[in-house]
């Protein structure tokens, strides 16, 4: 009980109120009111006289609030970034190559490489060719994979079907592989 009087007599141990509160000696209102003030530029004199800290906690408001080239500046980045990214797309021998090579006695089976050069999972890119084939397909290598069946001439129509990107041209007939 004593102690506790004791804590609530004196003002210092309630710290939360008016303590913080700043009070400006030119318009008389709490500082953080000062911008409303018509003679703000006199506040702020005041304020750089009797409260330089306080003074520059406004002044670095003041800045951050200020739109200034900052922002510009990193849109340009952004914008130079992007062009990078796509030159750097364009770069790069990028083609798709399928031959035929034989299995068995009269088996062949498609052999397509290339298809990473256009970011294409491979896993994927067998799996489709499986199904659209109907047939066994697997990634064989890096960047080859293994369709069993003859299924080459087809290729050309269905390749760029599924992959817009890759237009016709860009698919390298090698012919047969002999062995
Ligand atoms: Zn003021």
């Amino acid at each position: 009980m004593s102690e506790e009087n004791k804590l609530k007599s004196g003002p210092r141990d309630n710290v939360t109120y008016p303590i913080n509160v700043i009070y400006c000696g030119n318009c008389t209102m709490p500082i953080e009111y000062c911008e409303y003030y018509p003679e703000y530029e006199k506040c702020k004199q005041w304020l750089e006289k009797h409260l330089p800290t306080e003074f520059e906690k406004v002044k670095i408001g003041n800045s951050l609030e200020n739109p200034t080239g900052e922002e510009e500046k990193k849109r340009q980045k952004r914008g130079g970034k992007g062009i990078i990214k796509t030159k750097k797309k364009e770069e790069g021998p990028k083609q798709i190559c399928v031959s035929r090579a034989p299995r068995g006695k009269k088996k062949s089976v498609t052999v397509v490489t290339g298809l990473s050069t256009f970011d294409i999972d491979l896993k994927v890119a067998a799996k489709f060719f499986g199904q659209k084939f109907a047939c066994g397909s697997s990634v064989t290598g890096e960047d080859e994979i293994v369709i069993q069946g003859d299924v080459k001439d087809d290729l050309f129509d269905v390749i760029p079907e599924k992959w817009p990107e890759i237009d016709e041209d860009l698919i390298e007939d090698l012919g047969d592989q002999k062995r």
